[in-house]
């Protein structure tokens, strides 16, 4: 994707145009010359056009729900943070392996939430309920938020908001390099930017609609030179021809893009291929041609909680993976810190 999302419907809940970004919106879309319908509740898109489930699904990944957000009680997002904000759900892009499928089922719509200030003062009651222990918060929890921010601006919002506090710490995560109007929010070191970034050959086959590797990789030393703790999550490492080299070429071009002063201050996260039964289903129906390998047979069974196992690599072709990534980024990055491996 090389140009920043545009929906191509919008829906309102009418109490949205209560609060000011709401009206905002409304106005925004009207003059792009977009398509806005009203919905009495964002759970609910009754009238979502598409005569089979392809196409609405389709259709619902590029219609955009402006709402309020009613519980302000957040969920837990361990073990990288405590809690995790809710700025909005879902996304445009279409990576066939993405968890979202699983968990949004028939309402992949993208939902945005006018309410910013009422979230912003629920973060704060967090804040103060652990203080004086930082408390952090995930914003990408449940979609891709910088994805959709150049429209609503409330992860920068977000972003300035945490700035202020002391106690406060936001960190998120994208596959797009639309971070141009993000280089200037006043953070103070508070938000750890975080970019996924894979081989070049698992993004072309497995993640459209998202951005390139060379932009991400772009948008990642902007975002270094803007002062922002920075940080990668290389998800899901899969194996293919070539993946060493692959994986070895995105190392490269990161530790060509990067500023030596980033160095210090920079976080991994790696995270191997799986899948569960339900997931390959799941996506055998949104993404029927897919190549993504879930073949159970090529796999390693690992229990899961509430008895949905994952498919793993095998025991060796692990301990590869491992001591390629692990070599790489010690290798480029000795002062990076792992935050996770699986
Ligand atoms: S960018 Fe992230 S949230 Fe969006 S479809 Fe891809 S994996 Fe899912």
């Amino acid at each position: 994707m090389n140009k920043p999302f545009i929906p191509q419907l919008v829906y309102f809940e009418p109490h949205a145009l209560d609060y000011p970004l709401g009206k905002e919106l409304k106005k925004k879309f009207e003059e792009m010359g977009i398509e806005t319908r009203f919905t009495t509740s964002h759970n609910q898109i009754r009238d979502l056009p598409g005569d089979t489930d392809a196409q609405k699904y389709r259709i619902a990944k590029s219609t955009l729900v402006v709402g309020i957000r009613k519980t302000l009680k957040f969920d837990t997002s361990k073990p990288s943070a405590e809690y995790a904000i809710p700025l909005a759900t879902g996304c445009m892009a279409h990576c066939h392996y993405c968890y979202l499928q699983t968990t949004m089922g028939s309402k992949p719509y993208i939902r945005t939430y006018v309410n910013v200030e009422e979230i912003f003062e629920a973060a704060d009651r967090y804040i103060e309920e652990r203080a004086p222990e930082i408390t952090r918060f995930e914003a990408a929890c449940t979609s891709d938020i910088v994805g959709i921010d150049h429209l609503t601006h409330s992860l920068k919002k977000a972003i300035e908001h945490i700035g202020q506090t002391e106690l406060g710490r936001l960190r998120f995560v994208t596959k797009f390099h639309f971070v141009d109007h993000l280089l200037d929010a006043k953070h103070n070191g508070n938000t750890r930017f975080r970019f996924s970034i894979n081989a070049d050959y698992v993004i072309k086959s497995f993640e459209p609609g998202t951005s390139p590797l060379n932009k991400r990789i772009e948008a990642a030393g902007k975002v270094a030179r803007a002062g922002y703790p920075l940080g990668f999550i290389v998800a899901p490492i899969y194996l293919h021809e070539g993946w060493e080299e692959g994986y070895r070429r995105m190392f490269e071009r990161l530790d060509e893009e990067l500023p030596q002063d980033a160095r210090d201050d920079i976080t991994f996260e790696f995270i191997q291929h799986r899948f569960t039964k339900p997931a390959k289903k799941v996506i055998e129906k949104n993404y029927p041609k897919t190549k993504l390998e879930l073949d159970e047979e090529k796999r390693r069974y690992k229990w899961g909680r509430y008895g949905i196992g994952k498919y793993i690599y095998q025991k060796d072709e692990e301990d590869e993976i491992k001591s390629n990534l692990y070599g790489y980024m010690t290798k480029y990055f000795p002062n990076a810190k792992l935050e996770y491996f699986t």
